[in-house]
């Protein structure tokens, strides 16, 4: 299949990217990586009239330290991710799952912020950010504002980003606690069936769980954290709690897994989770 008719261009500021974005309204898309917008042109399922190639926005491709936070450019591919030495130092959870998704060649093109903006319900990071309770920038012509990931996600394929926004920067609270991702993953592609990411604040005595591929949105399984708050981390007591991991939700079904069988992931990527990170 091939792509309908459009025009390219590559803007040399996020300014004028945003300026291009009002211009062209609904018109135009942003390309990043291009591994989800790209196929969705083929299949005609998006037909932008102007492709803005943002990919050479360099301030939006930086990983630092900032303000006891983890900075990630929504422009940092999942490759540089899984090597910065930062993000192993400072949340190896984030190294974790971005070695985790898809292949090499999935890994060196794809980035962060186009796979959190596209919001594909069996995309990975979604968990990572919703389990660390990052806080994302997003820019507009007349503003910048920062959403919280737990109100970043609205629907199948749909988030808080409006047409005419860029999402520059991923900030991750540091030093989260010791987490570990879980994914049981859709053998072709790399997709999460189900894929669970825990942090585990030990001070604190309390865990932060959240699920990715089960339901159509993403969503921090609230059930298990209530039932662990306070108590030591115990092959019994993760147990139990992680039998709450699909409370609450409505379980996606498809020909890869069956929805009886997403909740049932549920439970138990979720107790190999909360025991990995709990183990760290
Ligand atoms: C074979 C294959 C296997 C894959 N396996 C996995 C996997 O195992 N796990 C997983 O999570 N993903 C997987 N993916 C998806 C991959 O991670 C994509 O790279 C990702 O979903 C989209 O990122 P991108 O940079 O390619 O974005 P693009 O395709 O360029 O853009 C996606 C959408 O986001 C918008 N956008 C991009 N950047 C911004 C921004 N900064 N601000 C606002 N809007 C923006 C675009 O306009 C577009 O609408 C796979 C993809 C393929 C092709």
């Amino acid at each position: 299949m091939s792509t309908a008719p459009f025009n390219y261009t590559r803007p040399k500021t996020l300014d004028e990217a945003l300026a291009l974005l009002t211009a062209h309204g609904g018109n135009a898309k942003l390309l990043a990586g291009g591994h989800s917008l790209i196929p969705a042109m083929k299949l005609r399922l998006a037909q932008p009239k102007m492709l803005l190639d943002i990919t050479r926005l360099e301030a939006l491709r930086r990983i630092e330290e900032r303000d006891g936070r983890l900075v990630i450019g929504a422009l940092a591919t999942h490759a540089e991710i899984a090597a910065n030495r930062t993000v192993a130092s400072r949340c190896p959870l984030l190294a974790e799952v971005a070695a985790s998704i898809g292949d090499l060649q999935v890994r060196n093109r794809g980035t962060i912020g186009g796979s959190i903006v596209h919001a594909d319900p069996a995309a990975d990071w979604p968990a990572a950010i919703l389990a660390l309770d990052a806080e994302l920038e997003i820019a507009g012509r007349m503003r910048r504002r920062m959403e919280a990931a737990g109100d970043f996600f609205m629907d199948i394929f749909e988030t808080s980003v409006e047409p005419d926004e860029i999402l520059c920067e991923i900030r991750v609270p540091v030093p989260a606690g010791p987490g570990a991702y879980v994914k049981t993953a859709q053998k072709a592609s790399g997709f999460a069936l189900c894929g669970v990411a825990a942090v585990v604040d030990a001070k604190a005595r309390r865990v932060r769980v959240a699920v990715t591929g089960v339901a159509a949105v993403p969503y921090r399984a609230t059930g298990v954290e209530e039932a662990l708050a306070g108590k030591p981390l115990t092959a019994e007591t993760i147990a139990a709690a992680a039998r709450h991991a699909a409370a609450d939700i409505t379980p996606l079904g498809d020909i890869h897994a069956s929805a009886e069988y997403r909740a049932h992931l549920a439970e138990v990527n979720t107790t190999l989770a909360l025991q990995r990170a709990a183990a760290r």
